[in-house]
């Protein structure tokens, strides 16, 4: 096909049932046609094609592309239109890639079910009654449901996985470091992962390799080869050995979940696979850890949010404090709030000792749990999410019972590793489940091979 007939697809599916996911939160099809049309002229004239040239991929409304809107599906940046690309899309354009559609998200994306959205609650293909996950629902369901045929999200504890597990689609957060931060609208700077959503573990292999790899402008992007991920699916046969957490299967854990993580555990041992227990003895401590460091960083991260630049300006300001205070609260909804206050409580001296020190000191333990596992096994295998896909509204009003959706991601954010979930069955009444493996740092090669056997 063309990439006029793709996109013109990808169009017609969007049209046909956006109106029921709400996906995203701006599309521009004849802006994606004349991409596409320059990518069909490109290749009538023989010219090299990029990777992914004539490819309709929708971004997380968190990611800049030059002259479009950029929200964070905040009401603080609803009329910010970007003046500069992200590394990543400049990248995607380099690729040949056709740019398609800005994708729904927790605003600033701060949750698990895209419904702290400013402007709309995305909804779950698979069952219009439940949430896709978050914070990137938007990029997970428009892929679910056809709009798209690779999203990007990103991840800070889990927002990529997670999401992708609830929707039945490939998402990979690669090691921190590997994919530039470079124009994603910060969260929390030390967790924050760019990453993307596909249909196949191969795509994936194809989208990192457009996406990886240093970048000045990101003093934490990590200099490193970039090896040939999709030779590695096939050039790396394994066995593997592979490591089950013992921690991750206690309470809260689904059974259905539960029962299709056997499974996979089952095909993994009869490819030859040598499966063995291992310990993370600190990972009860993540969900604290997470939310301390997190919402610390993002009251920092969020402070440029002061209505005197690109941002929501209050119309009833008496003075520049006023300004300040009146822009905010009427910018921010209340999941925002909720982190900046406990953020700047965490980092407030005479708790900033209390809290956000020890947090670090305790992260740093959380790391060393999965090195040490990794002396013995190559990668760990865990479910994504307690629960599959849960119903709208059930956790809005219980923010511990949204986080601890959670529980079983954050880990690999903290400790800067590499994770994807894979589709790994169906629950009963139809909802799909994720498997999550968890690599080593800068081994995506690896995780890739592991997660493509049983894709
Ligand atoms: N759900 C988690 C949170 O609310 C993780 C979000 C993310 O990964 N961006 O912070």
């Amino acid at each position: 096909v063309s990439s006029v007939q793709l996109t013109q697809a990808v169009i017609d599916q969007t049209t046909a049932v956006e109106a029921r996911v709400q996906a995203f939160n701006s599309i521009n099809p004849e802006d994606a046609l004349a991409q596409a049309k320059a990518s069909d002229a490109r290749r009538a004239a023989g010219e090299t094609l990029g990777p992914l040239d004539g490819i309709p991929v929708a971004l997380k409304d968190v990611i800049a592309v030059k002259d479009q809107p950029l929200t964070a599906s905040s009401k603080m940046l609803e009329n910010f239109v970007s003046p500069y690309d992200a590394t990543v899309t400049e990248k995607l354009k380099a690729a040949g890639a056709v740019l398609w559609g800005r994708a729904n998200l927790d605003e600033f994306a701060m949750g698990s079910s895209t419904e702290n959205s400013a402007f709309k609650a995305t909804r779950n293909p698979y069952n219009l009654e439940c949430v896709p996950g978050g914070s990137s629902g938007g990029s997970a369901a428009a892929l679910a449901a056809g709009e798209a045929i690779a999203t990007l999200g990103s991840d800070t504890g889990g927002s990529i996985r997670q999401p992708a597990a609830l929707c039945n689609v490939v998402g990979l957060k690669p090691t921190y470091g590997l994919i530039s931060r470079y124009g994603l609208a910060a969260f929390a700077s030390s967790l924050d992962q760019i990453g993307p959503f596909t249909r196949t573990v191969e795509d994936a292999a194809m989208m990192l390799q457009v996406l990886a790899g240093h970048d000045r402008r990101d003093s934490t992007s990590f200099k490193t080869d970039i090896p040939n991920y999709r030779a590695a699916l096939t050039e790396k046969q394994g066995p593997w050995k592979l490591g089950i957490p013992k921690e991750y299967f206690g309470e809260g854990l689904d059974p259905e979940v539960g029962a299709a993580i056997e499974k996979a555990i089952a095909f993994y041992r009869e490819r030859g696979c040598e499966i063995t227990e291992v310990s993370l003895p600190h990972t009860e401590y993540c969900l604290s850890v997470y939310y301390i460091i997190a919402t610390a960083e993002a009251s920092s991260n969020l402070a440029r949010y002061d209505g005197i630049r690109y941002t929501h300006r209050s119309a009833e300001a008496k003075d520049v404090v006023d300004l300040y205070y009146k822009s905010r609260a009427e910018g921010f909804g209340p999941e925002v709030k909720r982190r900046i206050i406990l953020g700047t409580y965490v980092l407030s001296s005479g708790y900033y000792d209390a809290y956000y020190l020890r947090a670090q000191k305790v992260r740093t333990l959380i790391r060393q749990d999965f090195l040490k596992a990794y002396e013995s096994v190559d990668a760990i295998l865990t479910p994504t999410s307690p629960t599959p896909a849960f119903k709208a509204g059930e956790k809005a009003a219980n923010p511990l019972a949204m986080y601890l959706s959670d529980i079983y991601t954050i880990g690999v954010n903290l400790a800067g590793l590499p994770g994807i979930s894979i589709p790994a069955g169906f629950s009963s009444a139809g909802l799909p489940i994720g498997l999550q493996l968890i690599g080593q740092p800068y081994r995506e090669a690896d995780l890739l091979a592991v997660a493509h056997a049983y894709d």
